[in-house]
């Protein structure tokens, strides 16, 4: 018979994208099976676990501090560094003091082993493992992951690697069983879902139009959301998908970097401003509800204040509904690095701001349409704000559209709200947010 293991705890800390959040739900998988808790309370955990986001430098420093920080207060615990700073000489250099060990997510399976104080039944394939999902109505299935794209800017192709695809009836299976359990969102992610090729059983190939036509066709009411795609790997299959799929949200996220060919060609990211914008004009004719969403780098080495007006048009052009305007920061071991990080913070600050605006005035203007209309939100948190000595109650959720809705409701209601869905009649609209009353 086995022993029964020994129990051990964990506090395990996310940073960054959603794509680290699959991570960790894996790594909770790993652990839990080894009779492991995890607590709320770092300074009691046997195992401190970072999973750790090198997107940006601001994210690395932050990370490194709180390692540090952690360290000091539970000298006991064994700390150990996962995701992408895990396999950076340098970081390794800086946190020697704090860390214990340094996983890479690609040896995560076989380098606990040695680490853990219990044996688990290992899967040396950490995408194979089901996550622990730790909502009982969402959840965040990955479909691709690394990437092949090296955009001169980003840090990812080295961190995590040639981009895989996940199995199709591995996700498609697991979409089942979830929404089987009642789970409402379905989040589908990779760092180019678009570029998805799966291959099955039989030796098909499946390409992620084919995967969203076969999980909108399973029985059941929810919704599915993926995150991200590159524009270059939009095929006109896939806008027909997004048009026919009804439980696909209408939200498409389409980082479109810079506005300018000139700087676009430096981050190599193979596409002109025109070609996307001529894209943009196909996605809009075929699934006319569609919202979009972007990401946009400024103060990319050698950006012109022309540059930046060139990303402006396109932001007004395009209206974007939600935008995540970032100041360039450079990375290591990427191409960009060899140009010089030019443009002047406070020329960066600016420029974001000026983005920052900019979308929100077309957000503001464009979510009046929704002014007196009945929409259906999944509920994923309630929340009570105290304003003017007098304390409310709301419950919070995002829209089919992804936009993030709020509704006051009586004290002491809440109680079945959250993770089902509920009818908000709207009649007030910003830039951020939707406000309006649960539907009786
Ligand atoms: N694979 C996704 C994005 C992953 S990184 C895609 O291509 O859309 C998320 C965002 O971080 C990117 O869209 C980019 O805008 C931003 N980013 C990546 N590297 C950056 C850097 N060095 N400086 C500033 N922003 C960066
Ligand atoms: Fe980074 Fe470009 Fe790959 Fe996105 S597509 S992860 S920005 S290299």
């Amino acid at each position: 018979m086995r022993k029964k293991p020994k129990s051990f705890t964990f506090y395990i800390q996310v940073f960054g994208c959603q794509m680290n959040y699959v991570d960790a739900e894996i790594i909770v998988s790993t652990l839990t099976e080894r009779g492991s808790k995890p607590l709320e309370d770092w300074s009691k955990a046997d195992f401190i676990i970072a999973v750790s986001c090198g997107v940006r430098a601001a994210a690395e420093e932050r990370i490194v501090s709180w390692l540090k920080k952690a360290r000091q207060q539970n000298k006991n615990a064994t700390i150990i560094l996962t995701g992408c700073l895990s396999h950076r000489l340098d970081i390794e250099e800086r946190l020697k003091e704090a860390v214990d060990y340094f996983v890479p997510i690609e040896s995560w399976t076989t380098r606990i082993e040695g680490i853990l104080p219990q044996q688990g039944c290992a899967n040396p394939d950490f995408y194979q493992i089901h996550g622990a999902h730790e909502s009982s109505f969402q959840a965040y299935l990955p479909v691709t992951t690394g990437c092949n794209n090296f955009c001169s800017y980003c840090v990812v192709p080295y961190a995590r690697g040639r981009e895989k695809s996940v199995a199709p009836e591995r996700i498609v299976n697991e979409a089942k069983q979830l929404i089987k359990k009642g789970y409402k969102e379905i989040y589908l992610l990779g760092q180019n879902v678009n570029s998805y090729r799966g291959i099955d059983r039989k030796g098909q190939g499946w390409n992620f139009s084919r995967l969203l036509r076969t999980i909108d066709k399973i029985p059941g009411r929810f919704w599915i959301r993926f995150i991200s795609s590159h524009p270059k790997d939009i095929s006109n299959e896939f806008i027909e998908t997004l048009a026919a799929c009804d439980k696909v949200s209408a939200n498409l996220h389409l980082p479109i970097q810079s506005g300018s060919n000139r700087i676009l060609k430096l981050m190599n990211r193979h596409y002109t401003r025109q070609e996307y914008l001529k894209l943009i004009g196909k996605i809009k004719k075929t699934f006319p509800k569609v919202v979009l969403s972007t990401d946009i780098i400024v103060g990319f080495p050698g950006e012109t204040e022309r540059d930046f007006q060139d990303s402006l048009k396109v932001v007004k052009k395009v209206g974007y509904e939600m935008l995540f305007a970032l100041k360039y920061s450079p990375r290591p071991q990427t191409t960009a690095l060899r140009l010089k990080d030019s443009v002047p913070a406070p020329v960066k600050i600016a420029r974001q701001r000026e983005l920052d605006a900019t979308w929100k005035k077309i957000a503001q203007a464009k979510n009046q349409r929704f002014i007196g209309k009945t929409i259906t939100i999944l509920v994923d948190r309630v929340k009570i704000k105290n304003t003017g000595g007098q304390a409310k109650t709301y419950i919070l959720g995002k829209s089919f559209e992804n936009k993030d809705v709020q509704a006051e409701i009586k004290p002491g209601s809440n109680k079945d709200l959250v993770g089902h869905w509920a009818e908000i009649i709207i009649h007030d609209a910003s830039a951020l947010a939707l406000r309006g009353l649960v539907q009786p």
